[in-house]
C-alpha cells in the first residue's frame, strides 16, 4: 500500500507557544529528567503542560526490549539511581503539576522490573504534592505479579498498560510483550486494587481491522479495564514500523462511540491522542464513574 507524501491536515500540529509552556521547558532544562513529553517529541506538549500535565520517564533512557514502533534506544540499561524518585518529585513540584504520569523503559535485567523506584516515585511525589493526580504507566515486568503488588500497593490514581495494538499483531509490534500477558496485568492489578481505574491504549494504522479494534475493546473491557485512548501512530524514523494508513478523525470518533457503548468510564479517541492526553481528565471522570 503506498502512503500518501504529505501526512493529512488533521496531523498538524498547532503551534501555541509562550505562558506556562516556555516557562516549564526552562525549568526542564536545569534538571535532568528525562520526560516522554520532550523525547517523544510528543505534539501535545504544549497543550499538556499548560494544563499542568507531564510524563516523565523513569529508570534510565535505554530499554531492554525493541519495539518496532518505539523510539527509545535498545541496549544495556544504566544502574539504578536511588535518588530518582525524590527528583521526579521536585521536578513535579516546580512544575506546579496536577496530574503526574510516571512510565520507565522496560527493565528485563533487574529482578523487580523496577516496581520498587515506581512506587517510591509514587510515594515521593504525594508527599511534596498531595493534590495531584499520579498514573502510572508500567511494562509488564515479565509477568512478575509480586512486582506489580509493589506497585498496587501505594495506591496510583490510575494503573495505565498499553496493549499498544491488536491480537494479530501484537507479536510483530511488541518485541517480547505477549497479548495475554499485557491482560492478565490489567486483570490482576483490578483484583489487588478494584478502587483504582485502570487504563490501556492502542495506536492505529499498523495494519489492524476494524473488527479487530471492537475485539481488543472487548478483551479489555473483559478485565474491567475503565479507560482508554486511541491515537494515529506515527512513525519515529525510516527504520522504525511503516505507518499503514492515516485513520480519519471520524473513524476515531466512532470508535470512542463504540467504546463508550461497551462501558469505559472514559474515551479519548483522536489522531493526536496519546496515552496520557487529556490524564487529568480522566481521573475526574473515572472517579465518578
Ligand atoms: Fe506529555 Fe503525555 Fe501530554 Fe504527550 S500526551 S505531552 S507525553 S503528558
Ligand atoms: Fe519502547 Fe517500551 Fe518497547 Fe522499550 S518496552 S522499546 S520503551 S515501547
Amino acid at each position: 500500500k503506498k502512503l500518501p507524501e504529505r501526512k493529512p491536515d488533521w496531523l498538524r500540529i498547532k503551534l501555541a507557544t509562550g505562558g506556562n509552556y516556555a516557562e516549564l521547558k526552562d525549568m526542564m532544562r536545569s534538571k535532568t529528567l528525562h520526560t516522554v513529553c520532550e523525547e517523544a517529541r510528543c505534539p501535545n506538549i504544549y497543550e499538556c503542560w499548560a494544563n499542568r500535565t507531564a510524563t516523565f520517564m523513569i529508570l534510565g533512557d535505554i530499554c531492554t526490549r525493541a519495539c518496532r514502533f518505539c523510539a527509545v534506544n535498545t541496549g544495556m540499561p544504566t544502574e539504578l539511581d536511588l535518588q530518582e524518585p525524590e527528583r521526579v518529585a521536585e521536578a513535579a513540584e516546580q512544575m506546579g503539576l496536577k496530574h503526574c504520569v510516571v512510565t520507565s523503559v522496560a527493565r528485563d535485567d533487574l529482578a523487580d522490573g523496577g516496581a520498587m523506584i515506581f512506587a517510591e516515585t509514587v510515594k515521593a511525589i504525594r508527599k511534596k504534592l498531595p493534590f495531584c493526580s499520579v498514573e502510572v504507566l508500567i511494562p509488564d515486568f515479565l509477568g512478575n505479579w509480586d512486582a506489580l503488588q509493589t506497585v498496587m500497593n501505594v495506591k496510583p490514581d490510575i494503573l495505565n498498560h498499553n496493549i499498544e495494538t491488536v491480537e494479530r499483531l501484537s507479536d510483530r509490534v511488541r518485541a517480547k510483550a505477549k497479548y495475554p500477558r499485557s491482560l492478565e496485568l490489567l486483570k490482576r492489578a483490578k483484583e489487588m486494587q478494584p478502587n483504582i481505574p485502570t487504563k490501556s491504549s492502542i495506536m492505529l494504522g499498523v495494519g489492524e481491522e476494524w473488527d479487530e479494534i471492537l475485539q481488543a475493546m472487548d478483551d479489555l473491557r473483559a478485565v474491567d479495564c475503565n479507560i482508554l485512548t486511541l491515537g494515529q501512530y506515527l512513525q519515529p524514523s525510516p527504520s522504525h514500523l511503516a505507518v499503514e494508513r492515516y485513520v480519519h478523525p471520524d473513524e476515531f470518533a466512532k470508535l470512542k462511540e463504540e467504546g463508550l457503548k461497551r462501558g469505559f468510564s472514559h474515551v479519548e479517541s483522536a489522531p493526536l491522542v496519546r496515552s496520557s492526553y487529556h490524564a487529568h481528565e480522566q481521573v475526574k471522570s473515572a472517579s465518578e464513574a
